[in-house]
């Protein structure tokens, strides 16, 4: 999806009013009726019913009468609120070019004050899933409960509690800089994913270090379990950087050994097949899991045997058993979903809102768009709760 932020621009204290309301109604509501947003928005003279229109007519609300009248927020509303949050807050000033699409998420640059650009990273679940969704009722009604706000806020929550974890344990990982709703402020890793790299100078080392990461993130206690060439960065010097955390698990997993072993298996196949190397361990691949001494694969079982305790850190620092659960529960429904579905390329989801800006061209007019009332601007997590108890 692309991201136009020009709209942030003009976007005055009542439009982010009425909008975070909109976020708040979602809580618990799929659709939010006006009356709730007006409510919950406290604006005067039936200021909100004029906010909302504005908000629909720059894509940020959808309006939805199929089950009852009323609005819910749309990814770029979404990522507006995260946006003039972070701004808000001083972390970044203008955005830049998109970077990166991944299954689940959009990266673009964003750069500070002082020009130091960084990577934004939204997350998008549901994106995908949605179409599955549609041709699979079942599935929907099984995670009903789960709105994408939600779950694309877990994944940024959990994914920057892993960066920054992992960072600080000396982990080639990005710098986590800030978190707020569904979007991870990261530093900008210089290089490419490794998927685009066709040669190496020493393909050897580069595999070496690979393997030893993920051994080294077992022996931690975690599993990466998306570890391929497409979330390795590699720089000009061979140096590798990890990236894309939210599906991550304990190496106390129930299913932790598959997901070890598939990582593994993984990057000697893209070795195998991009670098041709060819180590005693590739002939003896196929299926074989052996971990005699010497030159076989790391084996999961001796690994955790030895393994640490970030998952149980991790555990503790303020991602729940709840949220992990939940997480895990959608990343093996998504799965599931994706195989089950048509090829649905019904994009009722997607709002296309034009071409990303280049950096330099935006900066966000503080003036204009104002400082949030304090009440909303302070709200870190997204979390719609304590305001409509406030306000409501
Ligand atoms: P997804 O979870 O959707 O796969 P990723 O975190 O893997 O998202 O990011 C998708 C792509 O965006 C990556 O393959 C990479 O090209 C780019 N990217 C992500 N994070 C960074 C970063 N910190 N610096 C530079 N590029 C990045
Ligand atoms: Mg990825």
């Amino acid at each position: 999806m692309k991201l136009d932020v020009n709209a942030l621009r003009y976007l005055t204290k009542d439009d982010f009013r009425v909008l975070t309301a909109v976020e708040m109604g979602m809580r618990n509501h799929e659709i939010v009726p006006a009356e709730l947003v007006d409510r919950i928005a406290g604006l005067k003279h039936g200021g909100t019913y004029k906010v909302l229109r504005n908000l629909l007519k720059n894509k940020l609300v959808h309006h939805d009468a199929t089950k009852y009248d009323g609005y819910r927020l749309t990814y770029l509303g979404y990522d507006f609120l995260a946006i003039k949050t972070l701004v808000n807050r001083g972390v970044f000033a203008s955005v830049g070019r998109q970077i990166g699409v991944g299954k689940e998420s959009d990266i673009f640059e964003v750069a500070t004050e002082d020009g130091t650009v960084l990577a934004m990273k939204l997350h998008r679940l549901g994106r995908t899933s949605f179409r599955a969704v549609k041709s699979k009722r079942d599935y929907l009604r099984h995670r009903r409960s789960f709105n994408w706000l939600y779950l694309s806020r877990l994944a940024a929550l959990k994914e920057f509690a892993f960066m920054k974890a992992l960072g600080d344990h000396g982990f080639p990982v990005p710098t986590a800089v800030d978190c707020n709703r569904h979007c991870v402020i990261m530093s900008l890793v210089q290089g490419y994913p490794l998927v685009q790299v066709k040669e190496l100078q020493n393909p050897d080392d580069v595999f070496d270090t690979i393997l030893g990461l993920i051994v080294r993130l077992a022996e931690h206690g975690l599993i990466h379990c998306d570890f391929n060439e497409f979330n390795i960065m590699i720089d000009d010097d061979e140096k590798i950087t990890v990236i894309d955390f939210p599906q991550m698990v304990s190496v106390s997993h129930r299913n932790a050994q598959m997901f070890f072993d598939r990582d593994i298996e993984c990057i000697y196949k893209f070795f195998n097949k991009r670098f041709n190397l060819k180590s005693e361990n590739n002939e003896e691949q196929e299926g074989s899991d052996s971990d005699d001494e010497g030159n076989s694969r790391p084996s999961f079982l001796s690994v955790k045997k030895a393994a640490g305790s970030l998952d149980k850190e991790l555990a503790a620092s303020g991602f729940t058993r709840k949220e992990q659960v939940d997480m895990e529960k959608y990343v093996e429904e998504d799965a599931e979903g994706q195989h089950s579905s048509s090829d649905d390329d019904d994009d009722d989801e997607e709002e296309e809102v034009g071409d990303a800006v280049p950096i330099d061209s935006l900066k966000i007019d503080q003036d204009r768009s104002g400082e949030l009332d304090c009440n909303l601007a302070s709200r870190n997590s997204g979390e719609p709760g304590t305001f409509s108890e406030e306000h409501g």
